[in-house]
Parts: C-alpha cells; structure tokens; sequence
C-alpha cells in the first residue's frame, strides 16, 4: 500500500539536504511533491532528479507575499494541500557576546516567522477542506540548548511551542500538527564540520554514528500518513539516543 497515495505535499527547503530526501521519500509512497525553496539552481534540479510527480516553487518562506502565492498557486493547480513540511531553516551561529541583532534576526525569520506564515496560509486551505497534516522541523538543541546557538535554539524552542498551539487549535478541523526533532543528521548543513568534531559527536549517540536524512524522511512520511491518525501536537525525536 502507498502510504501517500493522492496526497498533494508541500515540502519547504526541498531543494536539498533532509527535504530533498522527504520530497524523494513522500513520491515513492504516491504522493505529489511541491518543492518550496529559496534556490532556483537546487529546485530545478531535485525536480529534474525526482521527476513527473515532482514541481518547483520559489519561495521564501520569511516573505508573507511569496507564502501567499505558493499556497494560491498549489491550491489552483491540485485543488488540494494535504500536508506541509516546513522543513526549511538555516544557521548563523555564534556565541552571545559576538552575535548580532542582524544574525539574531534572520534565523527567527526563516526558522520562526516562516513557519508561522507558511502554516497560516496552508491552514486556511486545510480547514476548508477539513483535513491536513503539518509537520515541523525542530531539533534535539530546541529543549536542551547549544552553545553557540542563541538565535536557532530560540526558533526552534518556538516552534515546538507553536506546534501544541495549533495541534489544540487546529484539531476540530481534523488538521494534526506534529513536529520531529532530529540530532545530528549528516548533511550540508553540517558538512563544513572539521572531521575531529564530527567524530566527538557521534561519540555522544548511544548508537555510536551520525544520521541520515532517510532516518527523518521515513518519520515524515508516516506522520503524515492516516497511519499517524491519532498523534497530534507531538515531538518526536530521531537522535539515534543523544538526549537520554
Ligand atoms: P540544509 O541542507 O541547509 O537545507 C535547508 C534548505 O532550506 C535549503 O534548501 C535552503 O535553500 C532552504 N531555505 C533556506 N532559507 C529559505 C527560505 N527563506 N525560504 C525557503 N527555503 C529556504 O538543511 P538540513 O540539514 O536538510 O535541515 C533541514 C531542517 O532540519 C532545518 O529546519 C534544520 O534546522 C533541521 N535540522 C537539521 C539537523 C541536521 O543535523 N542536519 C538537525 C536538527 C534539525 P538554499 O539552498 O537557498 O540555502
């Protein structure tokens, strides 16, 4: 049985790394895929990879008139959206001393506001439709911190925050909200890591290793599958063991 079979998905940040193989994971189990990235160039080309079932968006998930328009345009082109994945985030670490308003600024912009925006405009379609599923992206540091991460632990934090609001507000509509907190996953966000502090890390996981973006998409997928119809306003981690 296809897990995704007709579903229409919006993947943001789809363009590489963990949304990439979401968007890879979510076709193979049926679904149609809309990549919702910032870069023409990775956008294009995971569309190219992943084929027909497969389209491109650009959008910025931090500008309300880009969110807009992406949901206007899937909701004209499938009639539906049935799941969003706001998986798009980036990092701009530095301690607190040497980090600025501006460093501070964007990552709450893209990690918080654009899953804000991005879940209040897919919400209105899912509500009219009664029925959705939205997933966010968090991360083990969102509970425990890490240092150097003032701006990304505060969206992160956020955004485990915002997943209990709207799981109580959302759920008459039969809309779930979930999110998934992974450890360390390999990969570019984490790849210009030196090899040494590579290997430090995964010496903290019980399992003794880093991740893949397969071990998320493969939570992904289920959770937005009717085989999670009853898990609303979790977070579930997929750390290998890295917070016991
Ligand atoms: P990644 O490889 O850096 O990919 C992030 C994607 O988001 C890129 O395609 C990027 O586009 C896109 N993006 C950035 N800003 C955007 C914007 N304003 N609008 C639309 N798209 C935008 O990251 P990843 O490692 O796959 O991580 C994916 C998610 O998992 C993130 O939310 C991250 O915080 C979370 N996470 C990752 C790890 C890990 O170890 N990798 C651990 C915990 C949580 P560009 O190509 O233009 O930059």
């Amino acid at each position: 049985m296809n897990l995704l079979e007709n579903k229409v998905c919006i993947i943001t940040g789809g363009g590489r790394g963990i949304g990439r193989e979401t968007a890879k994971t979510f076709i193979e189990a049926g679904a149609t895929v809309i990549i919702a990235d910032f870069d023409d160039k990775t956008g294009t080309a995971t569309v190219d990879k992943l084929g027909g079932q497969c389209s491109f968006v650009k959008t910025d998930v931090s500008n309300e008139e880009s969110v807009k328009e992406l949901v206007k345009s899937v909701k004209e082109q499938h009639g539906h959206v049935d799941v969003l994945v706001n998986n798009a985030g980036i990092l701009q670490d530095q301690t607190l001393e040497k980090m600025d308003e501006e460093q501070f600024d964007r990552v709450i912009q893209v990690n918080l506001r654009g899953v804000f925006l991005c879940t209040k405009y897919a919400a209105e379609v899912m509500q009219e439709q009664g029925s959705g599923v939205i997933l966010n992206a968090s991360s083990v540091v969102g509970r425990f911190g890490n240092f150097g991460q003032t701006n990304y632990v505060a969206a992160k934090a956020g955004l485990e925050g915002m997943t209990k609001v709207w799981a109580r507000e959302l759920g008459k509509y039969c809309i779930r909200v979930n999110a998934v907190a992974p450890g360390f996953i390999q990969t570019d966000m984490t790849a210009g890591m030196p090899e040494k502090i590579i290997e430090m890390m995964a010496d903290k996981v019980p399992l003794k290793k880093w991740g893949q973006s397969e071990d998320v998409a493969n939570l992904y997928c289920f959770l937005a599958s009717d085989e999670a119809s009853y898990i609303n306003g979790a977070v579930l981690t997929v750390d290998g063991g890295v917070v016991v």
